[in-house]
């Protein structure tokens, strides 16, 4: 089973999140554990206090380390991998998130304001993570966003694994024109190819509509022209 703690200072946002559709049937089904802790749990002063003015002057406040410090050392376990969500990371990708997938204990750590504290990273934090190029007010969807990504990796998770192997980014290639009942619809009628039954004709067809749509949208997916 895959254990997912994470850090934050609004564990509600995650609540709704782990308990619904997928993540939640997992959950259930005794394949992932996510538990979200509330940082300030580990402040140790009256007001409960985790953040705190950056030396050198600047924009916004800083998580302090002390809290962190303590938090992340309680959540750390030998086979922990603790990963800190942040926008100067390393940009979340499938090869990133099987890889997470193979993991037995993963501690995310979502930061608020301007960040955390650099000592928090050079001492505890194993992996950063980025979810994309733009900037977030915290942590705590980034860690849904990998979690949600992570998961569907678990065997087990995913009703249908073949869609692993089917989705967008899986094989570098981007996912197939996909069509459900009625035939037709408004005028506009499915590709004859679906109705065909021939399943050899439909995957070429399928493997033609994913090149043409990543090399439309995504050329830099696909390898340079003379290794094609
Ligand atoms: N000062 C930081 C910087 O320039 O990189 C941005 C801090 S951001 C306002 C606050 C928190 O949101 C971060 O500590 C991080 O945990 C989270 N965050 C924001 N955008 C993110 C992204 N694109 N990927 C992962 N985490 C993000």
């Amino acid at each position: 089973m895959l254990s997912i703690d994470v850090l934050t200072l609004f564990p509600n946002m995650l609540s709704g999140f782990v308990s619904e559709s997928m993540i939640g049937r997992a959950q259930k089904n005794g394949l992932v554990q996510v538990t979200a802790h509330q940082l300030r749990n580990w402040a140790t002063d009256k007001w409960s206090i985790t953040d705190d003015r950056p030396f050198g002057g600047g924009a916004g406040m800083l998580l302090k380390p002390e809290p962190l410090f303590s938090a992340i050392e309680e959540l750390k376990r030998p086979e922990t991998v603790a990963v800190y969500l942040t926008p100067d990371g390393e940009p979340l990708s499938t090869p990133l998130v099987r890889e997470f997938a193979q993991e037995k204990h993963l501690l995310l750590v979502s930061g608020h304001y301007e960040g955390i504290d650099q000592r928090v990273r050079d001492c505890l934090i194993d992996r950063e993570v980025s979810i994309g190029d733009y900037v977030l007010t915290n942590g705590t969807l980034p860690a849904a966003v990998m979690i949600d990504a992570v998961c569907r990796y678990v065997p087990g998770v995913l009703g249908e694994e073949k869609s692993l192997t089917q989705d967008s980014f899986s094989d570098k290639l981007l996912g197939f024109p996909q069509y459900t009942r009625p035939v037709e619809y408004r005028g506009m009628r499915v590709p004859d190819i679906l109705l065909s039954g021939d399943h050899a004709k439909i995957e070429s067809w399928r493997q033609e509509r994913r090149l043409e749509k990543t090399q439309q949208r995504r050329p830099d997916l696909l390898p340079p022209i003379s290794d094609q």
